[in-house]
């Protein structure tokens, strides 16, 4: 019971704190209080139950979600989470950072996410398959190529989204991989898409760092998440010739002076990005926040930074990979010691970028090569970091202020527009 209650409470802030800066965004652009209205919550959230027949024979009944923040760009994009830990609002929360993100980078899609609670370390392959299956089962009416778009997330991965690819086809009777992003290449899916989040991360360290004048060769990294984000950006550093000190997974961290062996950290990681059980000499995930250091990345889960620890981070750069790691009363604190904190809607918008591209070339069955990928993915992300600085300095406010700023503004013309508001 206590646990459940804090579970919701922690979810709320996730929310309210999303709803806070979005309406000081709107208020700065000078957008009135209707449009606040519209955009502080999904247009659409549909919750469904999902009877799965497990291995034992037995029936169990798992809750899903799908929300859909706001369709006036275009369809709904965003990725499917698999955790224990999922509620309404953090999917809601989730639908609102796609938004955000697409807006950010430019791409003709609205916001969305789903989420299912369930645990899928202690599943079996057919049982996540069937769970897989009886989701989209039971949110395939609102979802489709020109509606709303899913894709992984926390704990799914492009089997999954192969397994939900096949069941939407079934049901649309013919093949549809324009419904899902994120597949294995043999289904349509992308070149580059699988390391496109620790790419766009990269991107913005490496413009980040030319902002504090810091080289990026030698610069000493601490990468808190082992997961698909985390771990290709701790081997996207490495080769950069960054020293990655820290790393850690859901059970602890590892800590090297002289720079961690990635490539072995690599080979010995699970699919769910543990690795530190291989450990005895481990730190605690608070104590590896706090290490001295050049960059931190935070890419695991939400609030992380909050104002308890947020006066001990040595880093000179905060690069969010994960959703929502930073609290605002945080991001103040470090806002004004001076450490640049570049935010989760922008740092972690390579996903979604090469999610479109995929769909893109789904759309015209014609498929690019991963350079091109890679310079289409690398040109709009320096863009969009640029875009976002420059609003920080010119506008004087904080980097996530900024980013708020650039992702609602799209959003709410096209609200206007389309004569909503
Ligand atoms: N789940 C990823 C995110 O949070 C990717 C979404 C997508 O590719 O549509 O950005």
């Amino acid at each position: 019971m206590v646990a459940d209650k804090g579970k919701e409470s922690h979810q709320h802030d996730v929310l309210k704190s999303t709803q806070t800066v979005i309406h000081l965004a709107l208020d700065k652009l000078g957008y009135p209080e209707e449009v606040f209205e519209l955009l502080k919550e999904p247009v659409r959230m549909l919750t469904v139950k999902i009877p799965v027949r497990m291995d034992d024979g037995k029936v169990k009944v798992f809750t899903g979600y799908r929300a859909q923040h706001n369709d006036a760009v275009g369809p709904t994009k965003g990725g499917i989470r698999f955790h224990p830990n999922v509620t309404e609002k953090e999917v809601k929360a989730l639908s609102i950072w796609m938004s955000l993100k697409c807006g950010i980078v430019d791409l003709p899609y609205g916001g969305g996410k789903g989420g299912i609670i369930c645990d899928p370390r202690d599943m079996s392959f057919r049982e996540l398959e069937r769970l897989s299956r009886g989701y989209v089962r039971a949110i395939s009416q609102i979802v489709g190529p020109a509606k709303d778009i899913p894709a992984p997330d926390v704990f799914t991965n492009s089997q999954i989204m192969a397994w939900m690819m096949d069941e939407y086809s079934r049901i649309d009777e013919y093949n549809s991989p324009g419904f899902i992003t994120g597949k294995p290449l043999v289904l349509g899916g992308s070149h580059g898409r699988e390391t496109a989040t620790a790419k766009g991360v990269t991107i913005c360290i490496r413009e980040a760092a030319k902002k504090k004048g810091i080289d990026l060769k030698g610069a000493r990294v601490v990468v808190q998440g082992f997961g698909n984000a985390g771990s290709f950006l701790a081997k996207f550093m490495h080769d950069a010739g960054a020293k990655i000190i820290g790393i850690s997974d859901a059970y602890g961290g590892l800590h090297d002076e002289n720079g961690l062996d990635i490539d072995y950290l690599l080979d010995r990681r699970d699919s769910f990005g543990t690795v530190t059980k291989l450990f005895n000499d481990t730190i605690s995930n608070e104590e590896l926040l706090e290490l001295d250091c050049d960059i931190l990345v935070p890419a695991a889960i939400e609030n992380q930074i909050t104002e308890e620890n947020a006066h001990n981070i040595r880093a000179g750069i905060v690069v969010e990979a994960a959703n929502g790691p930073t609290t605002l009363e945080a991001t103040k604190i470090l806002t004004e010691r001076g450490i640049l904190l570049v935010p989760d809607v922008l740092a972690s918008s390579g996903g979604v970028t090469v999610s479109y591209f995929e769909w893109v070339q789904n759309n015209q069955g014609y498929y690019w090569t991963e350079e091109e990928v890679e310079e289409k993915l690398e040109k709009i992300l320096v863009n969009s970091f640029q875009n976002v600085y420059n609003t920080a300095q010119t506008r004087r406010v904080d980097m996530r202020l900024a980013a708020y700023m650039v992702g609602v503004r799209k959003m709410a013309e096209a609200c206007r527009f389309r004569g909503w508001i």
